[in-house]
């Protein structure tokens, strides 16, 4: 992974930059390694200090970020930047405390921070580290509510020496051999003393209180355009997508709420609308298209289309964008 220190290093006791530990923790939060690796190269390419983070634009980092979601957690990433960088003189915190005041630094973050930069003996528990120890130890309490019971078993296991290479190597031993459906448990080094491996029930376990089914929610989407420009609106900075750019469109709701076009056009409704999942509902868009428009928008701004980056977008507005370009070819 291009946040960790190659093993060579690390066994003449090199430790990762907290820097690149905290900002790989904090893209990690709700994403995948998969798909934190490209975005964390592209941040280190052009931020390779918490300084360089810290004077960077807000409008760049949000440009950079678009596509990993949870944007709360690209604006908390660029405060902490800058109270590290301003306040303590790029040094980060060495204590989960003192990491705990910091924007967008929860109990995890703070934990996995002082544990794998700075070797301190903290218990960092994620998604992978949980279900390793509720197998390892038979937990037969549903998540969320066996959070605490998990916490002390992993707190208990937690060595003194070497406690970042702990926590990683149980991190990995959970993303790569206990697997959520299927865990390898014959090449496991914990498989001797596993009790679920021992009772058959791995697969089974943790066990989870099923969620109740997320509601969706409608909207609609201007998208206008004109030979050299497109109409973009960068949302308010609290609430969902927050501060990121997008499409001029009404509030998202249960029902049909009534909204405003962003300009007078001609709009078009788009016959296929985009769907998109977020954590708490799905949401159906209609879109609407206009093309050759020109005047004043009521809401939003012309940006320069030679300039207009998608990718810059948060994934339902490029999901948007690529439905509205889509030819139709792309339909057969
Ligand atoms: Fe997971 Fe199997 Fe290893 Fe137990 S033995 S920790 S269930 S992979």
């Amino acid at each position: 992974m291009p946040w960790r220190v190659s093993p060579r290093d690390r066994r003449s006791g090199v430790l990762t930059d907290p820097y690149r530990v905290w900002l790989s923790e904090v893209m990690l939060q709700q994403t995948t390694v998969a798909v934190v690796k490209d975005y964390f190269i592209k941040f280190i390419a052009l931020w390779p200090t918490v300084h360089d983070l810290a004077t960077a634009e807000d409008d760049a980092v949000m440009a950079a970020w678009a596509g990993l979601g949870y944007y709360a957690r690209a604006r908390n990433l660029l405060k902490c930047a800058r109270m590290v960088s301003g306040e303590l003189n790029g040094v980060f915190p060495q204590t989960e405390k003192e990491l705990l005041k910091l924007p967008g630094i929860g109990p995890y973050t703070a934990a996995a921070v002082v544990s794998i930069a700075f070797d301190v003996q903290a218990t960092v528990l994620d998604g992978n580290i949980e279900r390793v120890m509720s197998r390892v130890h038979a937990v037969m309490e549903p998540l969320p509510a066996s959070k605490e019971i998990l916490r002390g078993l992993a707190a208990a296991l937690t060595p003194v020496k070497r406690a970042g290479d702990y926590a990683q190597a149980v991190m990995d031993l959970g993303a790569t051999v206990c697997t959520p459906r299927s865990p390898n448990c014959e090449i496991c080094p914990w498989q001797g003393g596993c009790a679920a491996h021992a009772q058959g029930i791995a697969a089974e376990l943790p066990k989870k209180i099923r969620k109740a089914k997320i509601p969706t929610r409608v909207g609609v989407v201007y998208l206008a355009k004109n030979e050299t420009q497109v109409l973009l609106e960068r949302r308010p900075d609290k609430g969902l997508l927050g501060g990121m750019l997008g499409w001029p469109g009404g509030a998202w709701a249960v029902d049909q709420v009534s909204h405003t076009p962003p300009i007078n056009a001609d709009w078009v409704t788009l016959n296929t609308s985009v769907r998109h999942t977020f954590t708490h509902f799905h949401l159906e868009l209609t879109v609407m298209i206009a093309s050759d428009v020109t005047g004043i928008p009521q809401t939003g701004k012309f940006h320069d289309i030679a300039t207009f980056r998608p990718d810059d977008l948060p994934t339902v507005m490029r999901k948007v964008w690529d439905i509205a370009n889509r030819t139709p070819k792309d339909d057969t």
